[in-house]
């Protein structure tokens, strides 16, 4: 029996300061030396896309509009993602969106099925690096949290990456990104997605 290679839809998770963007571009380099086309794209920024043509200012006001409003622009950029034809689509984005009316799922079911993913990877760190990283980046209006929020948020992100790998029927890696650690961290996830 031949087997056709698929296209490989790697969903990137991981609470703000665990240093996901830069292992992802990390990630990025890995899998073209590997002579393999590679897609990286960050979900917040398609959804900031649109919204800014409606008049939003900062992509740290999407979370503040009414959940209605960001389901219409998951869906929209869950279509636009899927239609991205490389050998690797790597998609950058979150487990939950702390938002005004509670924890907003990043990847509902309606958008697992229009992205299809075929791998999801959780980006960690330790909590006290966590909140060193968080505390030191003047670049974005984060909310400012304690430590006990931090292990709360590591929570929440598990179960709803749970959900996602049972439903979707795609395999779930949890990968430390320790200060230091960037390569390994890498090489961890260029092995389990086969690259
Ligand atoms: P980021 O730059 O990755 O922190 O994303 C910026 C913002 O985009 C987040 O704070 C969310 O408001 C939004 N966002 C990113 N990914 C998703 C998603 N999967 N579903 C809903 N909103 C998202
Ligand atoms: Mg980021």
């Amino acid at each position: 029996m031949l087997y056709l290679a698929e296209n490989k839809i790697i969903v990137v998770v991981g609470i703000a300061g665990v240093g996901k963007t830069t292992l992802v571009k990390k990630l990025a380099e890995i899998i073209e030396a590997h002579n393999k086309s590679v897609n990286v794209t960050n979900f917040g920024t398609i959804m900031f896309e649109v919204a800014k043509e409606n008049g939003l200012q900062n992509r740290d006001e999407l979370r503040k509009l009414p959940i209605s409003e960001q389901k219409k622009l998951q869906k929209n950029t869950a279509e636009k993602l899927s239609k991205i034809n490389d050998d690797v689509i790597i998609i950058d984005t979150h487990a939950f969106i702390r938002t005004l009316e509670g924890f907003n799922p990043g990847l509902p079911y309606h958008v697992l099925q229009i992205i299809e993913p075929t791998h999801f990877i959780i980006v960690t760190a330790k909590t006290e690096e966590i909140y060193n990283r968080r505390m030191r980046d003047e670049t974005r209006s984060r909310d400012k949290v304690s430590i006990t929020t931090i292990k709360k948020e590591l929570d929440i992100q598990s179960a709803m990456m749970s959900a996602c790998a049972i439903l979707s029927g795609s395999p779930l890696i949890q990968v430390q990104n320790n200060e230091g650690k960037l390569e390994e961290a890498a090489n961890k996830i260029i092995k389990a997605i086969g690259v």
